[in-house]
């Protein structure tokens, strides 16, 4: 068996966006370098839509998302409209009964709590970028200081989950050697908001285990809810996959990208360019090539056969 079936049967990336926006030329990159990243291994890529919350989720914005992806030729090998869905469904909204039976096995591990705080319960489904800004829970609904607690929680109250206090170390193929004390750096944390609604933590640590996925490459944003994520893993006996967070795409001003940039929205750049001009646009952000190329996403590929997405931001 050739080096390149070899590892076409192990490696799993995956594109995990919210469908609370029209991606932007910040998405496509992200896209880009986890598509790349599997591909240039021989391996696959799925694409994971993130739809926990109903309030800010629309249906529309994951058609979007997909359709946009084809234009751009980053096809998903599994999930979407045209992918395999052997690990299915692809939509978190979908996937509530596999999260609860997750659920079910930490709560009666005692390492879980009711809890009335609001603000933070709201925002739970939501992927807890650095510039949200950073909140330690404070431990205010924690029945007694360590586990265990009751394994059954009152109705009507978010869950959260106890962090125990104890250094996570990871290798991040981008930024390095980490290590984190989820205790200090977030504390307890929500995996289940009051109104039932799924946190990303959980959904996120259960698609990636259940799916299979090797490598998960994002924004370097997420980088430190690696270690809630490692923690989550180790009590549910997940493997942990190999992270990449990539530099995130600036404005001019030095500004992380927003749907706000709309010189930068896809809906702009798809009236406005050829699908071989974003992908160079994405790839010259990367370093993978000089600015102004256009070439396709295949061409790319073929041009960075073997590299792992360390290599592939190199020169960021
Ligand atoms: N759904 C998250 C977002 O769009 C990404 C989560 C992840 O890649 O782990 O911000």
């Amino acid at each position: 068996m050739s080096k390149q079936t070899q590892l076409s049967e192990a490696v799993k990336g995956r594109f995990a966006p919210s469908p609370s926006g029209r991606m932007h030329l910040g998405n496509i990159y992200t896209a880009l370098l986890s598509w790349l990243s599997a591909k240039s291994k021989g391996g696959t890529w799925l694409l994971r839509i993130e739809d926990l919350d109903p309030q800010r989720s629309k249906k529309e914005f994951a058609e979007l998302i997909e359709d946009d992806l084809h234009w751009l030729g980053l096809i998903p090998d599994e999930g979407g409209l045209s992918g395999t869905v052997s690990a299915g469904p692809y939509s978190q909204s979908l996937r509530g009964e596999i999260y609860n039976s997750y659920y079910r096995q930490l709560l009666a591990s005692g390492l879980c709590y009711g809890c009335r705080c609001r603000r933070a319960d709201i925002m739970a489904t939501q992927a807890p970028h650095q510039s949200d800004g950073r909140i330690v829970y404070a431990g205010t609904c924690r029945p007694q200081e360590t586990p265990p607690f009751a394994t059954e929680i009152p109705d009507g109250l978010a869950t959260r989950l106890y962090a125990k206090s104890e250094d996570i170390f990871f290798n991040d193929g981008i930024c390095g050697p980490q290590c984190v004390n989820p205790a200090e750096f977030c504390g307890d944390f929500i995996i289940r908001r009051a109104d039932g609604a799924w946190a990303y933590q959980l959904a996120v640590v259960v698609d990636d285990a259940l799916m299979g996925v090797t490598e998960v490459v994002r924004g370097d944003d997420l980088l430190l809810s690696t270690a809630q994520q490692i923690y989550l893993q180790h009590l549910l006996g997940f493997p942990t996959p190999e992270y990449y967070h990539l530099p995130l795409v600036r404005n001019s001003a030095g500004i992380r990208l927003s749907k706000r940039d709309s010189a930068m929205s896809m809906e702009y750049l798809r009236e406005h360019h050829t699908p071989e001009e974003v992908i160079g646009m994405a790839a010259a952000r990367a370093g993978l090539v000089a600015d102004g190329r256009a070439l396709s996403a295949g061409d790319l590929l073929a041009e960075m056969e073997n590299k792992s997405a360390s290599k592939l931001v190199l020169n960021v």
